[in-house]
């Protein structure tokens, strides 16, 4: 299937993203659970609007999955999910551009670093740790679900997918190591562990990560 290309200022947030020299790269957690935090606020106050009762919020978890073996790491949550033609807006073009804004006039990697640690970078933070992106997902206001997958820069595809109620997960396969880089330590539990205490604490719905089957 022909691939569909990211918008051009996607695209170079992008690729900054997959190479960033940024140390700090751990804030890409943060981004997905801070995603995946408002997507459940919209559930839960959706349903609070329609008179809906029987939402909790205890169980509107957001979860976290480590299969070592295929060196994937998912996040996932309950939350409003996406359509087709929400998966392509939101993940296809950079929604909030005020830190691409900034970056615009401070071109060196250098400089990028900060930035990218003090502003909300979003979703294609995910690309600083992944070398593959897979975020399926059902909106609650339909019943298909869509798969949406990416390997970065040279674009994405959007196909049918099965999941049986409304939200969102998104699997990370994470990049190779190499003598420089290692990214196996975002598959360890106690690591993922310290960076949600560090900086996912005011989040108010429960993260959970289940011990992985071996
Ligand atoms: P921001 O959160 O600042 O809007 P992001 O790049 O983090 O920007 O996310 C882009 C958009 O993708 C979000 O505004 C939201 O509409 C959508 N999105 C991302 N993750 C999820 C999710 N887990 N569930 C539902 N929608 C999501
Ligand atoms: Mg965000």
């Amino acid at each position: 299937m022909a691939k569909k290309q990211f918008k051009a200022e996607s695209k170079r947030l992008l690729e900054l993203m997959i190479n960033s020299i940024y140390t700090n790269r751990e804030i890409f957690l943060r981004e997905l659970i801070s995603n995946a935090s408002d997507a459940t606020d919209k559930r839960y106050y959706n349903a609070l609007h329609e008179g809906k009762s029987g939402l909790n919020r205890d169980e509107l978890s957001i979860e976290l999955a480590v299969d070592k073996e295929a060196r994937t790491l998912t996040v996932s949550d309950h939350g409003c999910g996406m359509t087709k033609e929400e998966l392509e807006q939101n993940l296809g073009t950079i929604a909030k551009s005020g830190s691409l804004d900034f970056k615009q006039n401070n071109e060196t990697a250098k400089e990028d670093v900060d930035i990218i640690g003090q502003f909300g970078v979003g979703f294609y933070a995910a690309f600083m740790v992944a070398k593959h992106v897979e975020v399926t997902s059902r909106s609650m206001e339909g019943d298909e679900a869509w798969c949406w997958r990416s390997d970065g820069a040279d674009g994405y595809t959007v196909t049918p997918a099965e999941r049986a109620e409304c939200g969102t997960a998104i699997v990370l396969t994470l990049k190779d190591n190499t003598e420089q880089d290692n990214y196996d330590e975002f598959l360890q539990e106690y690591r993922l562990r310290g960076i949600v205490t560090k900086y996912s604490d005011y989040i108010r719905y429960p993260i959970r990560m289940p011990v992985e089957k071996s």
